[in-house]
C-alpha cells in the first residue's frame, strides 16, 4: 500500500497517517464496513483532498478529519445498509456538495455507475479532480436537478437517487423523483427531525408517482440519521419538475 507521503509529496498537514489510517479502519469496522485496504487508503487521500482544498474554496463546514469520518464517510456509507447497490445500477447523487454521499459509495462499490450533480460549479470541479486522482468512473455535472430531469436522457433514468442536506424534503421530492426509473428508489438522508418533514412531503411523493416504503434508523456517535427509502411506482408527469422558484415558493 502507498503511504500518504509518497502521494502528497509536499506539505502534508496530516502528519500521522498511519494514525488517520487506523482510525478510519477501525471506524468502519464498528459500524459494520469492510472494506479494503486500497479502498480505505482512497477514503484519506479523498478526504486529504478535502481539506486542503477547503482551505482555498468553501466546500464543507466540517473541518476536523475525525469529524469528517463520522458525518461524511460513515453517514454516507449507511445507504448500502439500507438499500441493495446491485452491480451496473445507476446512482445519481443531487447536490452532491464536495461528494458526499456519491464519493464514499463509489469508491466502496466500485461497479455501481455513479453520476453526481451540483449547481456549483467550483465543487464540481473539485470533484473531477477527485474522480481523476483516484481513477473513479463517476460521471460530475454542473448543472441545476430542475434543468437536468427534463432531459430525455436522465429523466426516469436511474435505479437510485439520492440527495444529502439540500432541502425539505417536499421539495426534494420534486428534484429527485422525476429521475428514478419506475421500480428504482429515491433515498433521503435526515436528521433527528424527519417526521414533521416526511409528513408534509406524502402529497409531493405521491403526486410525483413514489410511495414510502421504509424508514431506518441508526445512531452515530449519538447522531440520530434517519434513511427515508421512497420506491417509485408510476411515471413523473412531465410537468415536473417545475422551475425552483415554483418548487421552493409554493412545494406540492
Ligand atoms: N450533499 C452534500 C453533503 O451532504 O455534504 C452537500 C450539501 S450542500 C448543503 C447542498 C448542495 O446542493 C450545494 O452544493 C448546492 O450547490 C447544491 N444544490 C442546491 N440546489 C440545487 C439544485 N437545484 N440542483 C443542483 N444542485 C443544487
Amino acid at each position: 500500500m502507498q503511504s500518504l507521503k509518497d502521494i502528497f509529496k509536499t506539505d502534508l498537514k496530516i502528519e500521522k497517517d498511519g494514525e488517520y489510517i487506523d482510525f478510519l479502519k477501525c471506524t468502519l469496522k464498528k459500524y459494520g464496513f469492510n472494506l479494503e485496504d486500497q479502498q480505505i487508503l482512497d477514503l484519506i487521500i479523498f478526504l486529504k483532498f478535502l481539506l486542503e482544498e477547503n482551505e482555498k474554496y468553501n466546500l464543507t463546514s466540517i473541518k476536523k478529519f475525525e469529524e469528517m469520518i463520522y458525518k461524511h464517510i460513515i453517514d454516507s456509507l449507511l445507504m448500502l445498509k439500507v438499500v441493495e447497490f446491485k452491480s451496473s445500477f445507476s446512482f445519481l447523487d443531487i447536490g452532491t456538495g464536495a461528494g458526499f454521499p456519491s464519493t464514499p459509495i463509489a469508491i466502496a462499490k466500485k461497479d455501481v455507475k455513479v453520476t453526481q450533480l451540483d449547481s456549483s460549479k467550483k465543487k464540481v470541479e473539485f470533484l473531477k479532480q477527485v474522480n481523476k486522482m483516484l481513477s473513479l468512473k463517476i460521471i460530475s455535472l454542473n448543472e441545476r436537478a430542475e434543468n437536468l430531469a427534463k432531459k430525455e436522457e436522465y429523466r426516469e433514468k436511474f435505479n437510485i437517487v439520492t440527495a444529502r442536506a439540500v432541502a425539505k424534503l417536499n421539495i426534494l421530492s420534486e428534484l429527485c423523483l422525476p429521475f428514478v426509473e419506475v421500480g428504482g428508489f429515491f433515498v433521503a438522508l435526515k436528521g433527528p427531525e424527519y417526521l414533521e418533514d416526511l409528513e408534509l412531503a406524502k402529497k409531493s411523493i405521491n403526486i410525483l408517482g413514489g410511495k414510502v416504503e421504509k424508514v431506518e434508523s441508526f445512531e452515530i456517535e449519538e447522531n440520530k440519521r434517519n434513511i427515508i427509502v421512497i420506491k417509485k411506482i408510476s411515471h413523473s408527469s412531465t410537468k415536473y419538475p417545475r422551475s425552483f422558484s415554483k418548487i421552493s415558493k409554493n412545494p406540492l
